[in-house]
């Protein structure tokens, strides 16, 4: 799913939290897994159209980092240390756990499914493209109509 509704999911829905905390740990897997590659596609390459940056050839380290920023099951070890240690810092894992939970439905198997039983096992389900303009009219509606329910109702 793109990195503004992940961030926008995060911040309605742990609306108490520090904001840019909770900013930072919605759109962390994405960033940490992109961003290296994206800077070297805009600034090095210099191919930078959104389009071309959808298609490009991923190299195996974008892969391999995005296949353990969105594993459930080592984000859930990360939350229970961090919740008997550092009980504050642990409740920041749960954006992170919403961005994988949201990213599961809403991700094609062929492009970066959510390998989120990693890495005990590669199973992806095959989701439907968040891309796609069916999926990003709904997701863009369910956020506004969550907001309203959370903040205005
Ligand atoms: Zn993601």
């Amino acid at each position: 799913m793109d990195i503004i509704a992940h961030a926008l999911w995060g911040l309605i829905i742990f609306h108490k939290l520090n904001p840019w905390l909770v900013i930072f740990f919605s759109i962390f897997p994405d960033i940490l897994a992109f961003s290296i590659d994206s800077v070297r596609i805009i600034f090095v390459e210099k191919r930078f159209t959104p389009k071309k940056m959808m298609a490009r050839k991923f190299p195996p380290y974008v892969v391999e980092i995005y296949n353990y920023t969105h594993s459930l099951i080592l984000t859930a070890v990360l939350f229970i240390i961090l919740f008997f240690t550092f009980r504050t810092a642990s409740y920041y894992i749960l954006p992170w756990i919403l961005h994988i939970l949201v990213d599961i439905p809403l991700h094609p198997k062929e492009f970066f499914g959510t390998p989120f039983m990693y890495p005990f096992s590669n199973y992806k389900f095959n989701g439907y493209h968040w891309i796609k303009l069916p999926a990003l009219l709904a997701n863009y509606a369910l956020l506004a109509l969550v907001a309203y329910l959370v903040f205005i109702h």
